[in-house]
C-alpha cells in the first residue's frame, strides 16, 4: 500500500515541476501555458501555488461578481505626483470596465531614493516595500506605483511586470512634452493602456485604439498629441466581454 502512495506522491510532485515549470516560461509558443494556464487562473489557490502573477493574470478576480470594489492604492515618489484627476480616471476606468465602484488611496513614499532608470528587478522589489494592500473578501486589488523611469523599459511612459500592479514613469511623460494637458492625456492613456493589461487585454495593430503598443512606448510613433488614444477600440470591448463572460 505504501508503495502505491509513493508513487502517487511521485506523480504529483513531477506534475506540479513540469507545470510549474511550463508556467513560468513566457514563450508564448508553450501549449501547456496556453492551454491550462487560464483554468489554473480561475482559483485561487492554484494561482498561489503555481505562483502566476503576470499581467493578465488577476483577470478574473478582477471580473468576479463576488468583488464589488477595487481597492487602489498609488504610491508615488517625490517630485512624482499622480494627476490632479487621478481618482476621477480610476473612477471611470473601473466602472467602464469592469461597473464597479474604487476605494482609492494616495501616499507619497518619501523614502524612495530619487534614482532614474531602474531596472525591472528594482521596480518589482519597489512594488513590493511600498504595497501595504489589505486583504477583504469583497474587494480586488490594484496597486499603482508612480515612479521616475525605467532602464529595462527607458522609451515607455507605463508597464505593467505582475498582476494587480501598474508602474508611470513620470519623468519619461514629462520629457514628451512641455504642455501640462498634453503630459495629462499621455498619463491618462498610459493607465488605461496598463490597466487593459492588467485585466487580460493583450497588444491591437490599431494605433487610434488605447490598446495601441504605442501608447505605452512612444519612440515608436511620434504621436500628434492631439491625437492620443483615450479609448478602447472594438477589438479590445470585444476581448474584455470574453474574459468577463470566462469570470462567470
Ligand atoms: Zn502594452
Amino acid at each position: 500500500m505504501s508503495k502505491i502512495f509513493t508513487l502517487l506522491f511521485v506523480i504529483v510532485a513531477l506534475a506540479y515541476v513540469f507545470l510549474l515549470r511550463s508556467f513560468r516560461l513566457a514563450d508564448p509558443s508553450n501549449s501547456v501555458n496556453q492551454q491550462y494556464r487560464p483554468l489554473f487562473l480561475q482559483s485561487s489557490v492554484a494561482r498561489s501555488l503555481f505562483f502566476l502573477n503576470r499581467p493578465g493574470d488577476g483577470r478574473f478576480e478582477y471580473f468576479s461578481p463576488e468583488k464589488d470594489t477595487v481597492l487602489v492604492e498609488i504610491d508615488y515618489q517625490v517630485g512624482r505626483n499622480p494627476d490632479e484627476r487621478i481618482e476621477e480616471w480610476i473612477a471611470n476606468l473601473v466602472l467602464e470596465t469592469l461597473r464597479k465602484d474604487v476605494e482609492v488611496v494616495v501616499t507619497e513614499q518619501g523614502e524612495i531614493l530619487d534614482i532614474e532608470g531602474l531596472p525591472d528587478k528594482a521596480l518589482r522589489s519597489l512594488a513590493r516595500s511600498t504595497r501595504s494592500r489589505v486583504s477583504g473578501e469583497s474587494r480586488s486589488y490594484l496597486h499603482i506605483v508612480y515612479i521616475s523611469s525605467s532602464l529595462d523599459a527607458s522609451s515607455n511612459t507605463g508597464l505593467s511586470l505582475t498582476a494587480n500592479e501598474i508602474f508611470i514613469f513620470k519623468d519619461r511623460i514629462y520629457e514628451l512634452s512641455q504642455k501640462a494637458n498634453v503630459r495629462s492625456l499621455i498619463e491618462q492613456s498610459t493607465l488605461k493602456h496598463e490597466f487593459g493589461h492588467l485585466l487580460g487585454l493583450e497588444h491591437v495593430d490599431s494605433e487610434d485604439c488605447v490598446m495601441s503598443e504605442s501608447v505605452e512606448v512612444y519612440e515608436k510613433r511620434k504621436y500628434q498629441f492631439d491625437a492620443i488614444p483615450l479609448d478602447f477600440c472594438e477589438e479590445s470591448l470585444e476581448g474584455l466581454r470574453r474574459i468577463e463572460e470566462d469570470a462567470l
